[in-house]
């Protein structure tokens, strides 16, 4: 099907959520992805974080056939291999905790809010979250979302959330009363700019969820996975949460979304209480298997770190050319370029030249190669995205 051909069907069979850019995409291979006309595209954000280690990775599309020849999928009335060895490998790389098994990070972040609710005390009803976070979509995790614009036209919204300025102490500390269940928080904020939390406000979360008996949730859908050069984002601060969740990157490019929590939150999610039909879909916990294996494998967390550190590197020469720039802030595989104007035609230019990035909140462009990403791709998108802004600048 030609380009033109395809858009029609969406134009009237798709319903048109999605502001899409005038382009089919065919195939994807490692960081790079191809379109309907045959043109070549470096992507430094592929999947919207999904394809953690690249588009189509071989041992993982290995795994899918091989699982795809034994059993497609198996309802939760039963066992399956798959599941429980993907349990264990997350277990054994986070906090030693239990997971459930779903498909997106909405899903895994609406279990770890019924689990909180179910786990603390009747009286315990509320939720903070942070103010420009990112949760999801469905009626709990947009209202957990701290950014009215999502909000817009869907009021009222489920009761019970609070929402603080990220980062801030004060504010958390004057909220937390008896009635606060839990504390949702992404440890870097994606969606919301490349926010990076501090560690006193991490702690701090961490010793009044103690205190009161609230639980401490962490949204590791964006940040897990090793896209921060560690497997989960708060393994770089000194804070163990009681719940995380994972998805995007975690199939690397099957749906699959998880909340782990520890064993004796866990313990509450008792039979009957939660479910979900797909959760723990062989294909794609056995994907999942072989995205952590090769992650391993590849030494691809150490990849993370020493390519992160390049692209922060390379950025940072960028900012002292370009004034457009205000400053980098990000970790590892997930870093953000502050601009003091509007992305959006600088994405589309570079998009153009055959770099993909993504501009959020407006000001600010995500960078976020996949794991697998070499210097020479990180050279030929920077050198790319200076071209850009050179132009932009006459
Ligand atoms: C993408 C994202 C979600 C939502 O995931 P879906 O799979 O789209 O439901 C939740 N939290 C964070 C931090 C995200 O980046």
């Amino acid at each position: 099907m030609t380009t033109e051909e395809t858009i029609e069907l969406f134009e009237k069979y798709v319903i048109g959520n999605y502001p899409r850019l005038h382009r089919v995409i065919v195939r994807g291979e490692g960081c790079y992805m191809y379109d309907a006309e045959g043109n070549k595209i470096l992507d430094m954000f592929p999947g919207w974080a999904v394809s953690g280690i690249g588009h189509c990775h071989p041992k993982v599309v290995e795994a899918i056939r091989k699982q795809a020849g034994e059993l497609l999928h198996i309802d939760n009335t039963f066992y399956s291999e798959p599941q429980g060895k993907l349990a264990k490998l997350l277990s054994d790389r986070a906090f030693g905790g239990k997971s459930f098994f779903c498909n997106s990070g909405a899903e895994a972040n609406e279990g770890a809010l019924k689990l909180a609710r179910l786990h603390t005390s009747e009286e315990k009803y509320k939720f903070i979250t942070a103010e420009g976070s990112f949760h999801g979509r469905t009626f709990a995790t947009l209202t957990a979302t701290g950014q009215p614009k999502h909000h817009e036209g869907f009021l009222p919204l489920l009761p019970g959330f609070i929402y603080i300025p990220f980062n801030d102490v004060e504010a958390l500390q004057s909220h937390f009363d008896d009635e606060v269940a839990a504390v949702l928080l992404e440890p870097i904020q994606g969606e919301g700019g490349i926010n990076i939390a501090t560690p006193e406000f991490l702690a701090a979360i961490r010793r009044l969820c103690d205190e009161k008996g609230a639980l401490m949730i962490l949204d590791e859908v964006q940040t897990g996975m090793g896209r921060t050069g560690k497997w989960f984002g708060y393994q770089h601060f000194d804070v163990v949460p009681d719940i995380i969740t994972m998805a995007k990157a975690l199939g690397g490019g099957m749906a699959i979304g998880a909340m782990m929590a520890n064993d004796e939150v866990s313990a509450s999610m008792v039979p009957g209480k939660h479910a979900s039909t797909f959760g723990g879909n062989a294909i794609a916990c056995a994907a999942a298997v072989a995205v952590i294996e090769a992650i391993e494998e590849e030494h691809l967390l150490e990849n993370a770190v020493a390519i992160g550190d390049y692209t922060k590197e390379q950025l940072e020469q960028l900012q002292d050319k370009h004034r457009v720039i205000d400053h980098i802030r990000g970790v590892g595989l997930m870093q953000g370029i502050q601009l003091n104007k509007p992305g959006k035609e600088i994405v589309n230019q570079c998009l153009e030249k055959g770099l993909r990035i993504n501009c959020t909140k407006e000001t600010v462009l995500r960078f976020m190669p996949p794991m697998i990403a070499t210097r020479e791709q990180i050279d030929e998108a920077i050198s790319i995205l200076d071209s850009v802004l050179s132009e932009d600048e006459k």
